[in-house]
């Protein structure tokens, strides 16, 4: 089956009441460990790029890797989705590229660092939906901004999510999928403390949600960070201080309220750590990169079957017929 709709996915997961993990990847080996967990658990999945590992795969080598994902695992429904695109002209490389979802993250300045303004990000993402949508592709906004940097991208200031602006925000742009700013933050070191309700505004959320039961809301930022990740990394060698990411139960929380997709990295990265430290622990004469890629690619497979089954994903890939993105186009028109 060839790349499908972010956008058919997410009605489907708002169908059925559950969430999709969207899994951002750099190389074969996270694409292999997401397809395989996706296949064992029947999920329908998003892998997510961002424009360090557009640049970093060179855009070819990882639409390549995409196609052949869909050749090996012809049953898993997945879409691939541009993360955190800075301007219009970036999204519109993907989707020349071939991505069937972007995100414009018009809450920053094109430098992806400086916080813009509602006007500025209503222009910007409308820009996009428009020509998106006339290719059948999906767009995710944002509105308000999250803290912490991820791959340079990000100012690390906190501004929450205003439910009434998202709701102006939503009608002026005619995205999707926007992703809230609820307190959760990119990286590994998002709260120095387990994250309480003071910390996780979830009850935005529910308030957004009820304003916009039709569009879909996306969590970023929402590893969860595991403690024994942590340590094994920090058994083998590794300086990781502690820290705490987004509880599951939160997580499972907004599944509940309207959150459709869950935006994964730092996981996956701690998993991958992890293990390619405890081989080098354990055999300092090692250099196959297969004998430390192969465990790493088992040990982040573990992380996407865990989360894809905590979101509620698992066992959905077979519910429903992957529309084509001309269909997608169609409706699309069908609804200006
Ligand atoms: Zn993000």
């Amino acid at each position: 089956m060839p790349l499908v709709s972010m956008r058919q996915l997410l009605d489907e997961a708002a169908a059925g009441g559950y969430g999709v993990g969207a899994f951002n990847v750099n190389n074969m080996e996270q694409i292999q460990a997401v397809m395989d967990a996706a296949s064992d658990t029947r999920s329908p999945v998003i892998i997510q790029a961002s424009r360090g590992a557009r640049s970093y795969t060179n855009d070819r080598f990882l639409i390549h890797l995409m196609w052949a994902a869909t050749e090996v695992y012809p049953e898993v429904p997945v879409a691939l989705h541009l993360d955190h695109g800075n301007e219009p002209d970036t999204c519109f490389s993907a989707i020349e590229q071939g991505f069937t979802s972007v995100m414009m993250d018009g809450s920053l300045l094109a430098d992806g660092k400086t916080p813009s303004d509602f006007e500025y990000n209503v222009r910007v993402t409308r820009q996009v939906v428009e020509r998106a949508h006339a290719a059948g592709v999906t767009v995710e906004g944002e509105l308000g901004t999250l803290g912490g940097i991820e791959d340079g991208h990000g100012s690390g200031e906190v501004h929450l999510t205003d439910p009434d602006q998202a709701v102006e925000f939503v009608e002026r742009t005619g995205i999707d999928a926007l992703a809230v700013a609820i307190g959760t933050s990119h990286g590994a070191y998002k709260f120095t403390k387990p994250p309480d309700g003071e910390v996780l505004a979830m009850n935005l959320i529910e308030e957004i949600h009820s304003k916009l039961p039709d569009t879909h809301l996306v969590m970023h930022g929402s590893s969860s960070v595991p403690k024994e990740l942590v340590d094994e990394i920090n058994r083998y060698g590794g300086e990781i201080a502690p820290t705490w990411g987004v509880p599951v139960e939160e997580i499972q929380l907004g599944i509940r309220h309207g959150v459709r997709k869950i935006n994964v990295d730092t996981d996956a990265r701690l998993a991958m750590t992890g293990a390619i430290r405890k081989v080098f622990a354990g055999d300092k004469g090692e250099f196959d990169p297969r004998k430390y890629l192969a465990p790493a690619r088992d040990a982040m497979k573990a992380v996407y079957v865990e989360r894809m089954t905590q979101f509620g994903q698992a066992g959905h890939a077979g519910d429903y017929e992957p529309l084509t993105l001309e269909e997608l186009r169609e409706r699309y028109a069908a609804a200006v």
